[in-house]
């Protein structure tokens, strides 16, 4: 409490001394006197007192309008005291000086025992009072605190939910994904093993040129369209999603997406009397990290849509340019635009305004794609006007993988048993196998290969995994049982699941996805028969040729 500051403001510089050797004497050393009553307020918002004594009758501004000036610096929540200095306290005086806002008198001549006494009772309720304040404003500032981190959490939990939304709404998607991959991949098989095989013929030929690019681009849409398959089933489990990032020139993979696409905007668009042209402003840009197949699909996607909201025709703009270390992709079209709402909902799975004739996936998984790849995607569309689709992708960083190794030369020539209940998959199989000079036998189910097997001698055995009578992995056991030794090879359109349940086959030797290209035949070959090759990861077997 001695540590109080105290003003005291009288004209009369005896009555200024007396009081500051009273104030002293009680132990008050932080005192400020001033006999010209002009500097009160000066010195007061100087000093900062806790406490002001104040004469009343003083020349220049008196006592009255020394507090009214006061009172106008001091905050109205706090209390500091005001006493009035005064020979002679008249009502009129005390009802003037409360007026003004004094909060006590000392009368002349002061009583050393009533001046002290005074302070103390003065200055202790002005302590309790900053006592109180500050721990209101602690108080205040910890309900904020505690306000601001309600709130964050209010946030992250809503975020929670979204994605537990999401989350069921993927799942969803996952099960019925899963549930079609299988007979989509049969599909697809059939469509890799012809072409691959009508390519290899026209290959030999100089003349069938046409022909070869468009059964590459046939070959190359449909191996994407497997790996779009098996991504479909990981939709949901994006953390088991495998990331084979690569160096990929996004230029080149731009041009391929705008010819693969080109029915699709030129032949179908005229057909329906719609011209629409597709510019590519390719700027010079380096190499990305990331899945060739996958930005395919981000191209081809956005392609389709802006396709489709050009239903009187129009243009489609790509371009790619460098921004620091990312690379930018925009993809414009001048067709029908967004509103706000749909604008904020497109990238949700299953959102679509396009009815029957859409599924309402394309920009979800476009999404899915840019993020896996730490991308970000930017939208800005205005109906009636058209939309423009902003892809921000890294650069390839020095370490980035390099690119695969080049084709293996097949091994061989070995004895193969295909074991598979679809004759077509038994066709598409030996036509790959024999391609490289193996001798092929098939088999149409568990039964008959291992009639086949006791019959003949074989270095491999390649059988499908769902089977009428006798699944692939119950042949593999009998086939284990009669000779140990030979190397079984699953195929399968549900791998995922088989490799990532954990399930471990043991009398499997390695397994195939479906649709298995020759270049992943020949790898599987060489896994399983010449062990000491690099073993490569299964999925990327399956997917080599992608
Ligand atoms: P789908 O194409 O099957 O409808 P998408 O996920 O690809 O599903 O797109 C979702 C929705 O976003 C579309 O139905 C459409 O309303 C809107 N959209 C996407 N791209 C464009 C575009 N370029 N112009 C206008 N609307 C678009
Ligand atoms: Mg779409």
């Amino acid at each position: 409490m001695l540590a109080c500051k105290i003003l005291v403001i009288d004209d009369e510089e005896p009555n200024v001394r007396l009081l500051e050797r009273l104030l002293l004497r009680a132990g008050f050393d932080r005192v400020v006197c001033t006999t010209d009553s002009r500097q009160a307020a000066a010195l007061f918002e100087d000093f900062l007192p806790d406490l002001v004594l104040t004469d009343w009758l003083m020349p220049e501004i008196d006592g009255c309008a020394v507090i009214a000036q006061l009172r106008a610096l001091i905050d109205p929540d706090d209390y500091l005291p005001i006493v009035v200095l005064t020979a002679d306290v008249t009502p009129l005086t005390r009802k003037r000086a409360l007026g003004a806002g004094a909060t006590d008198f000392l009368t002349k001549p002061f009583d050393q025992t009533e001046v002290v006494l005074r302070m103390f009772n003065l200055l202790r309720a002005r302590l309790s009072h900053v006592l109180v304040q500050r721990q209101n404003a602690s108080l205040e500032e910890s309900v904020r605190e505690r306000t601001l981190e309600l709130e964050s959490t209010l946030a992250e939990l809503r975020d929670t939910q979204q994605q537990v939304i999401q989350q069921e709404r993927l799942a969803a998607l996952g099960t019925m994904a899963s549930g079609i991959a299988h007979d989509f991949n049969n599909a697809l098989s059939v469509i890799v093993g012809f072409s691959e095989m009508l390519l290899q013929r026209e290959e030999q030929d100089p003349a069938a040129r046409d022909k070869t690019q468009a059964l590459t681009r046939i070959l190359t849409a449909a191996t994407d369209a497997s790996a779009i398959v098996h991504r479909l089933r990981d939709f949901h489990r994006p953390d088991e999603a495998e990331e084979h990032h690569l160096p990929v020139d996004l230029n080149a993979l731009l041009t391929e997406a705008i010819l693969l696409t080109q029915p699709r905007w030129e032949t179908d668009a005229l057909a329906a009397g719609r011209v629409i042209s597709v510019e590519a402003r390719l700027g010079m840009i380096g190499c990305i990290s990331g899945d060739a197949v996958e930005l395919r699909e981000v191209l081809t996607n956005l392609i389709f849509n802006a396709v489709d909201a050009l239903p009187e025709g129009g243009a489609i703009t790509l371009g790619t340019r460098c921004d620091g270390e990312a690379v930018i992709l925009s993809i414009r079209d001048n067709g029908t635009g967004m509103s706000a709402d749909v604008r904020h909902r497109c990238l949700e799975p299953f959102f679509t305004t396009k009815g029957k004739r859409g599924t309402g996936l394309g920009l979800s998984m476009v999404f899915g794609i840019i993020q896996r790849h730490a991308g970000t995607i930017d939208i800005e569309s205005t109906p009636g006007t058209g939309t423009v689709f902003t892809v921000r992708l890294p650069l390839a960083g020095e370490e980035s993988e390099t690119l695969p190794d080049a084709p293996l030369e097949p091994g061989g020539p070995w004895r193969v048993l295909v074991v598979d209940d679809q004759p077509v998959f038994c066709q598409v199989m030996r036509d790959c196998l024999q391609y490289d000079l193996h001798l092929v036998e098939t088999a149409l189910s568990g039964h008959d290969a291992l009639e086949k097997f006791r019959a003949s001698a074989f270095d491999l055995v390649i059988t499908d995994h769902v089977m009428a009578g006798m699944p692939g992995e119950q042949l593999a056991v009998r086939l284990k049982e009669i000779d140990p030794q030979i190397p079984v090879v699953l195929l399968t359109g549900y791998t995922s699941e088989i490799t990532t349940g954990h399930r471990q086959i043991p009398a499997i030797d390695l397994i195939l996805e479906k649709p298995v290209s020759r270049m992943a035949l020949r790898q599987a070959l060489a896994r399983v028969l010449a062990p000491t090759l690099p073993e490569p990861a299964c999925r990327a077997v399956a997917h080599a040729a992608a």
